[in-house]
């Protein structure tokens, strides 16, 4: 049975089981939605009201927010198994659970925690993260998007790109910069029904077609004083916090990945007969699912390194050196896992021959979803770089 879905909930901390449970059942009931939405090339609105009916939508939220309160272990293997599903499915949970609440979770005063975490972790509000812009995506410092306040609001102008729920959010978490002066970046909570607030959905990618994305644009657009998020200036510490927890969130969805790979591909090769035997008799299909496995396993084994990092440096948050630790194995993490994933999803489309190049079968879907992994949430060049600036100090950085 689901738990039940009010801020009135027992306070009783529910089992990892008991939401692991949850997850089992939200993605046995999701997979042949899934499969039609992406024969018909759009978005699953399924995963909304299963992961509603199935109180997956406000994971990490606490409790006293009407969340389940998953610690990050539990809510990695929940993304672990959701990322089975495809990349898409949790797609939906990164951009509305990790990168979306999470900034809220960690930054957000006691106000807009009890004004904005209930309704998202009821699934009645989705939520984004719009840091990219056309003119600013590995480097957001780059970003165009400003502020200015007048009386009580800040009045937002600027294009965010590319952004996972973007086109399905209620509320976005976004950044910019004050109007006309010397100064940082700030965060703020913005709800998207407001005029001066326009949505267009980006349908032409060459995968993730069950996911949204979209670009939105604010002109002019007035955001309440309550809603800066973090004190002003302090949005790129927002962002950056938030992207460490979202490339944990990739990692978990990427091992997913490789295991439904690996399932499909032993089921294939058991099953599918060439020169008189099972194919899986043959030995370089062997050297296949063999280079899978291997792959899964290290991605299982940095995942979980990653998450425990994170873990302790969230109880330790004036350790610097653990910080860097987390932030270091997360960058890890994603980069392994999401080229993982890809190596994983290209043998199992090749185990497969020609229907492996068929989007009727999971091999192919993974192939092109997954390829977004090694862009989004810090693109391979990015990581690479971060990985060696954190092992030669931070003068080093080359992404400057
Ligand atoms: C489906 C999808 C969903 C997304 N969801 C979100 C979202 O929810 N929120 C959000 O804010 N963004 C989102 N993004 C945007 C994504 O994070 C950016 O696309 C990504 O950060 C790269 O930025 P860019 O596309 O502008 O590429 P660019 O920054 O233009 O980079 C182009 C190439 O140049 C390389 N490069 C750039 N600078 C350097 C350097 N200094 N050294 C070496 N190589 C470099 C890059 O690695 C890349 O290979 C999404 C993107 C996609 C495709």
């Amino acid at each position: 049975m689901n738990a039940p879905l009010t801020m009135e909930a027992s306070p009783r901390t529910e089992t990892s089981e008991e939401i692991l449970r949850d997850v089992e059942n939200f993605c046995e009931q999701i997979r042949p939605s899934e499969e039609l939405c992406y024969l018909e090339h759009r978005f699953n609105d399924e995963t909304i009201r299963l992961g509603k009916e199935h109180n997956l939508l406000g994971l990490l939220v606490p409790r006293e927010y009407g969340g389940r309160g998953a610690d990050l272990r539990t809510y990695a293997k929940s993304l672990v198994r959701i990322g089975r599903e495809g990349s898409g499915v949790r797609t939906l949970f990164s951009g509305h659970c990790s990168i979306g609440q999470l900034p809220i979770i960690a930054f957000g005063n006691e106000q807009q925690k009890k004004k904005y975490l209930p309704p998202a972790a009821r699934g009645e509000s989705i939520m984004a993260f719009g840091l990219t812009e056309p003119e600013a995506g590995s480097n957001p410092l780059e970003m165009q998007t400003t502020y200015r306040r007048e009386g009580n609001h800040y009045i937002l102008n600027g294009v965010k790109y590319l952004i996972s729920n973007g086109g399905i959010a209620d509320v976005v978490v976004t950044f910019a910069y004050p109007e006309g002066q010397q100064g940082r970046v700030s965060a703020f909570i913005v709800p998207t029904d407001g005029e001066g607030f326009e949505k267009e959905d980006l349908t032409a990618k060459m995968g993730l077609p069950t996911s949204n994305t979209a670009m939105f644009e604010m002109r002019d657009y007035p955001v309440p004083v309550e809603n800066m998020l973090a004190a002003e200036g302090d949005g790129f510490r927002v962002a950056m916090t938030t992207l460490v927890s979202g490339r944990l969130s990739v990692a978990a969805g990427c091992l997913g990945v490789i295991e439904d790979c690996l399932i499909e591909s032993i089921s294939y090769a058991k099953e599918r007969r060439q020169h008189g035997k099972e194919i899986g008799r043959h030995q370089l299909v062997q050297e296949h699912l063999a280079m899978i496995e291997i792959h899964r396993q290290a991605s299982e084994s940095i995942l979980f390194s990653a998450v425990d990092a994170k873990i302790t440096s969230d109880a330790n948050p004036n350790d610097k050196e653990l910080k860097r630790k987390a932030d270091l194995l997360s960058a890890e993490a994603k980069f392994f896992t999401s080229n993982a994933a890809w190596d994983a999803a290209d043998r199992a489309v090749q185990i497969y021959g020609g229907r492996g190049y068929s989007t009727l079968y999971r091999p192919a879907r993974h192939l092109t979803d997954v390829r977004v992994c090694r862009i989004y949430e810090g693109t391979d060049e990015i990581l690479k770089l971060k990985i060696a600036a954190s092992l030669l100090g931070k003068d080093w950085e080359a992404f400057k």
